[in-house]
């Protein structure tokens, strides 16, 4: 019998491009297995929780294969902290279920509504990348369903090849059916953060050079409206997990010492519900929330803070995409290599506040060594992400930014991305043809496409 799909309107969380697919939905592997070797559509591509920013996880006209029904824990080690579970499984379900038993995500992105599968695919870093690397170094192995139908037990030690295409390979190597990666352990859900007020973008960067290994976590949101000597003020956000014997008493449980110092909160606890009109972030409104926003937050010392108000507070506020309007926003990120990066961040920044456009959320980070994926997005420096929304000219101004960041050695993040040009992707990715070159191998058939693929030619075509 031939597997069943709806004909649906997807998009990524920028809601930009919107493209209409035809969405599987398997409950087992055999059923993955069953509609890549269906021939039914042109070519189909796998989608966790639609948290790429872009046409990543979208075909138009073509199969999608939405994995959120694989979504069962499979195994756990209670000693090494080494869990087996679904490629479907949410960041979500894991922190709900292992925070309140000691256990935490090694590396986690600001949201935690991504499935396993999305973080392998995309290679997620997170606040801790300058310590700890990226997703992908904690994973131990994951099994990877190819587009021939074989399954293959990918590691660093096994088929090495196809592990190193397949994290930051944006599903296009074979849908990954389940993974091992090793948690954490913490004794509380809280974080003891460090804020700091920074003046400019120099003395941003100067403290996280100097001081940012200090700390486990460490993330800054930037003023990119800001210009003149205040070019790129900045608030540090830095922090590390808090002991359970240094939280204040009405957080620690009498008995256990630590109970309570455990709980997570329930779900958003709020739905945007609507789409705001276009015009809502416009550069006057987001020039008043970022004076606002840096007037409010002093340098301070040693704020308990939670995990979930840390690491994910946008997730408060359900379809937070929503405040972008119909036409939907883009979030620019780029990484740009140490040496030239200053300058680069200078130079782009600079141009943003010159545009008359308005990023309402910018964040600068320092990441750590690259990994070795052959597609991961970090390289030692910095990256910066911006939050733009979708308006007349931005194609050909994002394009200058391409250009710019091109000029300074920087690269673009496949997970955010919907614009970047074929040639320019090329330029900026010296691994894409090893990439081509093995996906070529495991998909003789071509079996396996996305938006994103046909326009940056990430697989050579039929
Ligand atoms: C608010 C917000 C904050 C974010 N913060 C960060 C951040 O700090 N750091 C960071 O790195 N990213 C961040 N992201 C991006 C997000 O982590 C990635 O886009 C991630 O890939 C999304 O996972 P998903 O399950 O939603 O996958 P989708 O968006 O559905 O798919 C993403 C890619 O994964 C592939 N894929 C999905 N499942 C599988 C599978 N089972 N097998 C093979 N391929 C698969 C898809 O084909 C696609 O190419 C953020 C996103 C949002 C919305």
């Amino acid at each position: 019998m031939n597997p069943n799909f709806s004909t649906q309107s997807l998009s990524g969380w920028g809601r930009y491009p919107v493209e209409l697919c035809r969405l599987f939905r398997p409950e087992k592997r055999s059923e993955v297995a069953a509609i890549l070797a269906s021939g039914l559509q042109p070519s189909y591509i796998s989608r966790g929780l639609g948290r790429s920013y872009g046409d990543a996880a979208l075909n138009e006209n073509a199969g999608v294969i939405w994995h959120v029904r694989m979504n069962r824990f499979l195994s756990f080690d209670g000693a090494s902290g080494v869990l087996e579970c679904e490629s479907g499984v949410s960041l979500d379900e894991i922190v709900h279920y292992f925070l309140p038993r000691g256990w935490f995500l090694p590396v986690t992105p600001g949201t935690k509504y991504v499935t396993v599968g999305g973080a392998i695919a995309a290679d997620i870093h997170g606040k801790n990348h300058h310590r700890d690397g990226s997703f992908s170094n904690f994973v131990l192995d994951f099994n990877l369903l190819t587009p021939t139908g074989r399954v293959l037990l990918c590691s660093p030690a096994e088929h090495p090849d196809i592990f190193w295409a397949t994290v930051g390979g944006m599903g296009l190597t074979g849908a990954v059916l389940s993974a091992r990666m090793r948690l954490r352990r913490v004794d509380s859900a809280y974080v003891f953060v460090d804020y700091y007020r920074a003046p400019n973008l120099e003395d941003a960067l100067a403290t996280m050079e100097a001081s940012d290994e200090r700390y486990e976590y460490s993330v800054a949101w930037i003023d990119a409206l800001a210009t003149g000597k205040t070019m790129g003020r900045s608030v540090l956000m830095r922090g590390s997990h808090a002991p359970a014997a240094e939280l204040p008493g009405r957080l620690r449980n009498p008995r256990s010492g630590i109970g309570n110092a455990l709980a997570v909160s329930s779900g958003p606890k709020w739905n945007l519900g609507i789409d705001f009109p276009s015009w809502t972030l416009n550069w006057l409104t987001v020039k008043a929330f970022n004076t606002a926003y840096y007037a409010v937050h002093h340098t301070a010392l040693r704020q308990l803070v939670s995990l979930e108000k840390f690491f994910y507070p946008l997730d408060a506020i359900k379809q937070w995409n929503r405040m972008y309007g119909k036409r939907g926003f883009v979030q620019y990120q780029i990484a740009l290599p140490q040496a030239s990066g200053r300058e680069g961040l200078r130079i782009i920044l600079d141009r943003l506040a010159r545009s008359g456009r308005a990023s309402f959320l910018a964040v600068l980070k320092r990441f750590g060594d690259a990994g070795g994926g052959l597609l991961s997005f970090p390289l030692r420096g910095y990256t910066l992400a911006l939050d733009i929304p979708v308006a007349r000219g931005l194609v050909p101004f994002l394009h200058e930014l391409d250009r710019m960041t091109m000029d300074h050695g920087g690269r673009i993040y496949l997970a955010k991305d919907s614009l970047v040009r074929a040639e320019d992707f090329a330029a900026m990715y010296p691994k894409l043809d090893s990439f081509r070159t093995i996906q070529r191998k495991l998909d003789p058939q071509r079996v396996l496409s996305s938006s994103m693929a046909r326009r940056l030619k990430l697989v050579e075509q039929a």
